[in-house]
């Protein structure tokens, strides 16, 4: 059973190892992505050899705030998440559907039938496994699946990262999605730094997880080693930078559309769209055309849209969200709210990265808390029976 640690093999080895575990996924046909330091902040790229890991680097983080520190130890993983998450490399920020060439008085079309490579994802937190999981709920199963979604998911092996560090922004334990990877995974690490001891303990979910523990040099962990794995998990925990209560927290966001809340976060947001470029959950597009300027090509691309752009509710005759309010209220209801009713869960996983990256410093879990006061709990029926598309 998937997440269930007694069926799963579970394997110690020394953190040297790493780049043995990196060759195998490389043998085996993928091309590796993984975080990286890059202008002072943590990005998502290829990795050719754990050298390029962020080694040392911590992170500081508060609202509209990212700062690079530095550890005492040479941990691989002991940063909290960056700007960038996973939905990059599987709901591209830009898609080309379609080209056209002009061709004897008309147009040839070319659909954009290229296949993405094989990939591997290292270093997935719990919360973006989660995420990844909430995308697949929307671009995989739902009905609003997506063919290129699809294509690049297929072919995503996952080697997660348990957090032994939380953020300053963090919340994955009031969203129920960390600090521990429960599912989704081929493999998940726990990385454990003891004196002069550096080891991971590694579990593998899937058959191929697994055979590729198997090609690296390990031992069975012990008792020991198991209780260091979890403490580094507890402890993660322990420090979760944010809360949530997420009790009826649907019902709390649908019964106040009118709450005045919404108006004083209004007066602050920017409506820039920054938290939903980063929140690894947030999936709506556009399309655009391109032509050159002899007329002689076209292309027909799909783009990351968000609901914060002014054309987003644009239907004849106008916006339907014309107000930085309206915009917010839109956002933040289909966010912990709405998701409930069109996909059966939350559409937040507790990352944070829309509080860390919001230039105006807004945060969630405030804004939360704020509605909550003085709002008794109390049921809201759903909003709609049948599964809408998936844009709301
Ligand atoms: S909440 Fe912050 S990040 Fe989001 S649109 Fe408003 S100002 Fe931008
Ligand atoms: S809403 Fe904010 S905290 Fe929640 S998943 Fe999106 S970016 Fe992360």
């Amino acid at each position: 059973m998937p997440g269930n640690d007694s069926n799963q093999r579970c394997v110690t080895f020394e953190s040297e190892q790493l780049q043995s575990l990196l060759d195998a996924v490389q043998g085996r046909g993928y091309e590796v992505f993984g975080p990286r330091v890059r202008d002072n902040t943590i990005v998502l790229d290829r990795l050719s050899s754990i050298t390029e890991l962020p080694i040392g680097a911590g992170t500081d983080q508060n609202n509209a705030r990212f700062r690079l520190t530095s550890r005492q130890d040479q941990a691989f993983f002991s940063y909290t998440v960056g700007a960038q998450s996973w939905k990059r490399y599987l709901h591209e920020p830009t898609l080309r559907l379609w080209n056209a060439q002009r061709d004897d008085g008309g147009f040839k079309v070319d659909a954009n039938q290229s296949l993405p490579p094989k990939q591997a994802f290292v270093g997935v937190r719990p919360c973006e496994l989660n995420a990844i999981l909430a995308l697949d709920r929307v671009l995989l199963h739902g009905v609003a699946a997506d063919s290129a979604y699809r294509s690049r998911r297929e072919k995503t092996l996952i080697v997660a990262v348990d957090c032994g560090v939380a953020g300053g922004t963090c919340f994955c334990t009031s969203m129920g999605t960390g600090p521990r990877a429960s599912s989704g995974y081929d493999l998940a690490l726990t990385e454990i730094i003891e004196g002069d001891r550096h080891y991971f303990v590694a579990r593998a979910e899937t058959e191929l997880g697994a055979e590729i523990l198997e090609g690296i040099p390990h031992s069975v962990p012990t008792e020991a080693e198991r209780t260091a794995a979890e403490n580094v998990v507890a402890s993660a925990a322990a420090h979760m930078g944010r809360t949530v209560d997420a009790a009826n927290i649907r019902d709390l966001l649908v019964r106040n559309p009118s709450h005045s809340r919404w108006d004083q976060v209004a007066t602050r947001c920017m409506t820039c769209g920054n938290c939903t470029m980063v929140c690894p959950t947030c999936f709506c597009t556009t399309t655009t055309d391109v032509t050159d300027l002899a007329g002689e090509h076209a292309e027909h691309c799909r783009l990351w849209d968000s609901c914060f752009t002014l054309d987003y509710s644009y239907i004849h005759g106008g916006a339907v969200r014309s107000s930085a309010k309206s915009r917010f209220r839109q956002w933040l209801t289909h966010k912990f709210g709405i998701w409930f009713d069109q996909f059966g869960q939350s559409g937040c996983v507790g990352c944070g990265r829309c509080i860390t990256w919001c230039p105006a410093g807004i945060d969630v879990t405030e804004e939360l808390a704020a509605l909550r006061e003085g709002n008794p709990p109390g049921n809201c029926p759903p909003i709609r029976k049948e599964t809408p598309r998936g844009n709301a």
